[in-house]
């Protein structure tokens, strides 16, 4: 059954990097220019096992307390295969402040931080460990959920703060959001294009920060994305398969 598992997994793998390739090429974007984040939620230590097997390292995760198991059962395997890989685990769920020290603890990069609050907590507690994260800022780009910035006001107010410098373990590193889920192409492609517009307006605007992700496109939606400029796609079901929740 686990060696099935693994086989589809890697197919699946190999389906998305080449289709991400098609879509590199044909929107002119240069070959290896968009990240894959493989989003690991709900599927098993195992099942990445498989993934990290056929090469690939980034894992995205939604919960905190999910992710930090699993990805210690993953280095324990790593370590008893007397294997070097390192996988690198971002953070793309909302977080509560309770979580936060975990999070810093376990992932690479926050990529749903929605909130002042939320960059002040991360702050502090990567200030009290003597480590630096990278954050991305998620903004509400029409999705249906209330997650991300929704009022630009509370969007600037942090990046000033950011490049006041108050934040100094933090590297404000891209922007990230979710398109609603839906069939209309052209209302997917906005949110991912408003992104875009955003991101080159925060780069004038913000010119020390360096702000170059941009986190955007799922297993639905993610050759929209491409052509729209992403930088790093968030894909799930297209490797793992459904998740039974
Ligand atoms: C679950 C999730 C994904 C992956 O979604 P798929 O449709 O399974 O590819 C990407 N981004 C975020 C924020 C998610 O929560």
């Amino acid at each position: 059954m686990e060696e099935d598992i693994g086989s589809r997994i890697k197919e699946n793998l190999c389906r998305v990097l080449s289709d991400l390739a098609d879509a590199e090429r044909e929107s002119g974007r240069d070959a290896g220019s968009v990240k894959l984040c493989a989003v690991s939620k709900f599927h098993s230590a195992g099942e990445v096992m498989a993934a990290i097997d056929a090469g690939q390292l980034l894992f995205g995760e939604n919960r905190v307390q999910e992710a930090c198991a699993k990805f210690a059962d993953i280095s324990a395997r790593l370590a008893a295969a007397g294997s070097a890989q390192k996988p690198e685990l971002h953070i793309i769920g909302s977080l509560q402040l309770n979580k936060v020290k975990k999070a810093v603890e376990a992932a690479s990069c926050i990529q749903s931080v929605d909130r002042e609050e939320l960059l002040s907590e991360i702050e502090k507690r990567c200030a009290a460990s003597g480590k630096t994260i990278k954050v991305f800022f998620e903004i509400h780009t029409g999705e249906e959920s209330k997650a991300g910035y929704t009022d630009e006001k509370d969007l600037y107010a942090s990046l000033e703060n950011c490049a006041k410098g108050l934040y100094p373990h933090v590297i404000p590193s891209g922007l990230m959001t979710m398109a609603p889920f839906t069939d209309d192409e052209p209302l997917v492609r906005k949110s991912f294009s408003s992104l875009r517009l955003l991101r080159e307006r925060l780069a004038k605007d913000f010119p020390s920060l360096p702000l170059v992700e941009l986190s955007m496109g799922m297993s639905g939606d993610y050759r929209i994305a491409v052509q729209e400029g992403s930088t790093m796609v968030r894909i799930g079901t297209a490797i793992f398969g459904p998740r039974v929740m």
